[in-house]
């Protein structure tokens, strides 16, 4: 890396725990039981993500040599894991941003520490988002005091993402006030913290080490799906998925997999089944269970999708397991 190329960004991606709600709800029955529960966690989890990507427009604005940008960092101290939504470093201080892409009326309880929603007569509490911020620096702080990094102020915010939704904090509170923000004045947020602080604390050095850890220590979720849901492999649909429209199964015509939904016709839509596969059951296949997943009949068609896709693989010959690729 140019010590003028500074910015090293961990983008946004979907976690993996959203792309396993995406897969199981592809392979999940209209009419299964979990099938509700599963679609409002996806609601949630998805509208989070959301919020999440909203938040590079006011942080595109930033000068790319002074800030460095991690998305979804979920990191171990003692013996507990805490995950930051973004955290920005930059040489004079750190700052962690929780994003919250709720619409309706917050309610912002500080005295029993509680985000009340109200949307369409429904209400729901959640957990007061300035505590955790509160909590995310306390524990990365000592994470960096661990790794020996030098020591630099750490600054919170909670972003509230959606333009639609009410901000109130009750009773009036001046420090609630300061730390819930909304992302249009995120930019100005950041400018006046920079000006506020105006010692270098990190050499360039030090930022490069800081981020090569974070990188490298960053563990995200990875959940057991139907373990979660308590869900049976054998209550997921098979077959090959439309790359399309989802529609399940496609038809195999002439080498090729067909949506009688939307016609699409592809040559290698079985891939994406694969990763379901991956994501859903486990991270390794036989030609057997595959032939069972993606309802192929043929042994040797699916030996040789096997072949060109060239994966590594563990036993002999008749129970060859292939590793299939992590969707990491
Ligand atoms: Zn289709």
């Amino acid at each position: 890396m140019k010590e003028s190329d500074i910015l090293i960004i961990k983008t946004w991606k979907k976690s993996i725990e959203l792309l396993k709600l995406e897969a199981l709800l592809r392979r999940l029955s209209k009419s299964h039981p979990k099938r509700q529960l599963v679609e409002k966690d996806y609601a949630i989890k998805s509208a989070g993500f959301r919020g999440e990507l909203s938040l590079d427009y006011p942080l595109g604005f930033l000068p790319e040599k002074d800030y460095l940008i991690f998305h979804n960092i979920r990191l171990k101290f003692n013996d507990n894991y805490f995950q930051i939504d973004t955290l920005l470093i930059s040489p004079k201080f750190i700052l962690i941003l929780e994003s919250k892409n709720i619409s309706g009326i917050l309610e912002f309880d500080h005295l029993n520490k509680q985000l009340i929603r109200t949307f369409n007569d429904s209400i729901n509490v959640y957990p007061d988002p300035v505590q955790q911020v509160k909590l995310q620096r306390f524990q990365l702080g000592s994470w960096l005091e661990l790794n020996k990094i030098t020591t630099i102020p750490i600054k919170t915010h909670v972003v509230v993402t959606n333009p639609n939704s009410l901000i109130r904090i009750v009773p009036r509170n001046t420090y609630y006030q300061k730390k819930i923000i909304r992302s249009t004045i995120l930019f100005e947020r950041i400018k006046e913290l920079s000006t506020q602080f105006n010692n270098d604390l990190l050499s360039r050095k030090e930022i490069r080490k800081l981020s090569n850890l974070l990188l490298k220590l960053d563990t995200p979720l990875n959940p057991d799906i139907l373990k979660t849901y308590q869900i049976n492999p054998n209550d997921l649909v098979k077959g090959v998925h439309c790359p399309s429209c989802d529609t399940i199964p496609m038809a195999r015509v002439r080498g090729s997999f067909l949506c009688p939904q939307c016609t699409t016709i592809s040559k290698d839509a079985y891939l994406a089944s694969l990763s379901d596969y991956a994501l859903l059951v486990k991270p390794t296949i036989t030609n057997t269970e595959m032939r069972e997943f993606l309802l192929i009949h043929s042994a040797s068609i699916v030996k040789k999708m096997l072949a060109t896709l060239n994966l590594s693989y563990t036993g002999t010959t008749k129970d060859r397991r292939y590793h299939l690729p992590s969707n990491e």
